[in-house]
C-alpha cells in the first residue's frame, strides 16, 4: 500500500520491463515492515542525467542503475565509492545525510558474496573471467578486493580486455589479457572459470562463450553471471564436464540485499528476497 510517506526507490535503464527487482525488493520492504516502494524507470538512452535530477527533484531515496546507464550516470552524481570508482560503473545511488547522491557498485561484493555462500573462497583459485564489459570489471575488482591472486580476461574483442586489465592493475595481483582463442588453454589452467559476457542470454539460449574443444574438469567452478535463462548451455556444459556449476541468481540477489542495506540501513531477509526472485 503506497502512502504519503512512501519511500521511493527504482530501477533506471533501457529497457527495464523484465526486471525482477521490484518483486525482490518490494517482498523485502513488506517482511521488514518499512513503507518503501521499488518501481520501475524505463531511461532511454542519452537520458540519465535528467533522471538523476529528477531523483533530486522529487526527494527519492535512491535508485538502481543498469544498461546502458551505469557508467553515463557517474558524471550526475556528486561523490563515488571507492568500488564504484575503481570499477568506473554505478549500479546503487543513495542519497547521503547531507543530501548529496553517492554512486556505489553493489555488483562486485555481491558477486564475492554469492561465490563465498557456495563456499567458493577467491584466494583460494586461479581465476579465468570471459568478457570485458562493465559486469566483468566488476568481477575483476571482486575478485581482487578478496585476495585472488592470479586472474586472466579474455575477450571477443582482446583490445578491450587489456585495456580493462590496465586499468584495474592492482599490486599483489597477477592480471593478464588476451582473446577468445586462449580460452583452451587458460582454461585448464584455471579452477574458477566466470562468465561475464552476454553470451547464452535470452532469448540466444542455445550459445556457449565456449567451444566444445575447451575441457573443464571436475575439480574446476564455472560461474555463469547469465541469470535468464537460470540452467544456461554453458552451466550444463560444466556439469557434463563433472565441473561443479553455479548460476547468477544469487550474484543478482546479493547486489540487492547490499543496495537495500545502503538505502534503508537495515539488513534485509535474504530468504524473502529469493524466495520473490525464483518466483517472479
Ligand atoms: P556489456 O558491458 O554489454 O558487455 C558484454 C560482454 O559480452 C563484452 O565483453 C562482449 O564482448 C561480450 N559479448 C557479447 N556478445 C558476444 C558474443 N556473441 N561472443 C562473444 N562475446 C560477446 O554487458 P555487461 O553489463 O558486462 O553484462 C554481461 C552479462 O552479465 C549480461 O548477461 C548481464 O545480464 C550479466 N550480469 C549479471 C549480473 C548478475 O547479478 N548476475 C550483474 C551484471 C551483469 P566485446 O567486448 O567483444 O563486445
Amino acid at each position: 500500500m503506497i502512502t504519503a510517506h512512501t519511500r521511493l526507490v527504482g530501477l533506471m535503464g533501457w529497457p527495464v520491463s523484465h526486471s525482477r527487482s521490484p518483486a525482490m525488493h518490494n517482498a523485502a520492504f513488506a517482511a521488514a515492515g518499512l513503507d518503501w516502494a521499488y518501481a520501475t524507470f524505463p531511461v532511454k538512452p542519452g537520458g540519465v542525467g535528467a533522471a538523476v535530477a529528477g531523483i533530486r527533484a522529487l526527494g527519492m531515496a535512491g535508485a538502481n542503475v543498469t544498461v546502458p546507464h551505469k557508467q553515463a550516470v557517474i558524471e550526475h552524481l556528486d561523490q563515488l565509492t571507492e568500488a564504484a570508482q575503481r570499477i568506473g560503473a554505478v549500479n546503487t545511488i543513495s542519497v547521503t545525510d547531507d543530501g548529496a547522491l553517492l554512486g556505489d557498485n553493489t555488483d562486485a561484493p555481491g558477486f564475492v558474496a554469492d561465490l563465498r555462500e557456495h563456499a567458493v573462497e577467491p584466494r583460494e583459485h586461479r581465476a579465468l573471467v570471459l568478457g570485458a564489459g562493465g559486469a566483468a570489471r566488476a568481477v575483476v575488482v571482486g575478485l581482487a578486493m578478496a585476495g585472488c591472486a592470479e586472474i586472466t580476461v579474455l575477450n571477443r574483442t582482446p583490445e578491450r580486455a587489456r585495456a580493462m586489465v590496465e586499468a584495474l592493475a592492482t599490486p599483489g595481483v597477477v592480471l593478464r589479457a588476451g582473446g577468445m582463442d586462449a580460452l583452451a588453454e587458460r582454461a585448464g589452467q584455471s579452477t574458477l572459470v566466470i562468465n561475464s559476457t552476454s553470451v547464452g542470454m535470452h532469448p540466444h539460449e542455445d550459445a556457449m562463450p565456449c567451444s566444445p574443444e575447451v575441457v573443464l574438469q571436475p575439480s574446476q567452478v564455472v560461474y555463469d553471471l547469465v541469470y535468464a535463462p537460470r540452467d544456461t548451455r554453458l552451466l550444463r556444459y560444466a556439469r557434463t564436464h563433472g565441473a561443479r556449476a553455479i548460476g547468477g541468481l544469487g550474484m543478482l540477489l546479493h547486489q540487492g540485499a547490499l543496495a537495500f542495506e545502503r538505502w534503508t540501513g537495515v539488513t534485509p531477509d535474504v530468504q524473502v528476497m529469493r524466495d520473490a526472485l525464483t518466483s517472479s
